[in-house]
């Protein structure tokens, strides 16, 4: 068994919550032409306990049932992926993954405003994108909180109002514009207001479960949030601990 598949809990404040899924099959949607890729992927996918559709084309994907989990390739016979990740994006929150060969021009930040939560680029290995998916279900459990799949996930403290489907964030409801990370580190702090958040739990829910690297990227988000939120003394550093929102200051 994988490390990152052990169940796993972290305790803000008072709350306990778990942060992977209950122990149903993850209904996984594979969407990728190719069935050379496909095959041997949904085979390894089934392998590691997943429930998996395959969709060879944009029009079967749009029209599946509501899954879990998507998995999708960009360069599609029928419609582009990216359109594919809006559409799906429009109408859901299903976390999405998606897949790009070597070489195709990548724009990380592009991609995770069509509303992908990840990528992996062609050729993958199993190990690799099944550590993906458990870490993107971890971060989503966790920033979403209570909030339902279908999506009232409106979080509104004081002035500020974060908006978890739409991943958007206003301030005396004047939109504000947050880079990706600045969003999740916020989504994240919100979600248990005056709940103090350690470096580490931040790091490997925001960033990647296996951050090794500097954490001084936490403190340049840190206050690239409080420049753009301009909520003067809502965002505390812990010393030694960890960040914490708190609504009452
Ligand atoms: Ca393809």
């Amino acid at each position: 068994m994988e490390p990152s598949m052990s169940p796993k809990t972290a305790t803000t404040a008072g709350t306990t919550r778990s942060l992977v899924p209950s122990d149903a099959p993850t209904r996984l949607l594979v969407v990728e032409d190719d069935e050379t890729i496909a095959e041997p992927l949904i085979t390894g996918l089934q392998r590691e306990g997943f429930d998996v559709t395959w969709a060879p084309d944009a029009r079967t994907a749009l029209e599946a049932e509501p899954h879990d989990f998507v998995l999708l390739d960009l360069g599609l016979p029928d419609l582009d992926g990216a359109e594919v990740a809006r559409r799906i994006r429009a109408r859901s929150t299903v976390p999405i993954i998606v897949v790009t060969a070597r070489g195709e021009e990548l724009d990380r930040v592009l991609l995770l405003e069509m509303g992908a939560d990840d990528y992996v680029v062609k050729p993958f290995g199993l190990r690799e994108l099944v550590a993906r998916v458990r870490a993107v279900q971890r971060r989503v459990t966790q920033s979403c909180g209570d909030a339902s799949p279908t999506g009232v996930s409106l979080v509104t403290l004081g002035r500020l109002e974060v908006d978890l489907r739409t991943r958007r964030v206003s301030v005396d409801s004047i939109e504000v514009d947050l880079t990706p990370k600045e969003f999740d580190l916020l989504a994240l702090l919100a979600s248990d207001p005056g709940a103090v958040f350690s470096r580490d739990q931040i790091m490997e829910t925001v960033w990647d479960e296996h951050w090794w690297g500097s954490t001084k990227t936490l403190d340049v988000h840190i206050a690239g949030l409080r420049k753009k939120l301009d909520l003067s003394g809502w965002i505390t550093n812990i010393r030694g601990v960890g960040y914490r929102l708190d609504p009452t200051k």
